[in-house]
């Protein structure tokens, strides 16, 4: 697996239970932050691990353009 860094952005397989970071093995869980498409009001969700601070994508995205 790609391992996340400051600067780059590493995946998650999205199976079995997303807690603990591949990087760093923190095991409580991301936090959660998403880039927003000016155009399309579609975001990318990331998720950001609070102790190495790596960030992951895992593909999911939501529609903020509604709100
Ligand atoms: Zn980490």
């Amino acid at each position: 697996m790609e391992m996340g860094a400051r600067d780059k952005v590493a995946t998650i397989k999205p199976e079995g239970e997303i807690y603990a970071c591949p990087t760093c093995g923190y095991p409580d869980g991301f936090h959660v932050s998403f880039k927003v498409a000016e155009l399309t009001g579609k975001a990318d969700i990331y998720l950001i691990c609070p102790n190495c601070h790596s960030r992951f994508k895992l593909g999911w995205h939501v529609d903020l353009s509604s709100t």
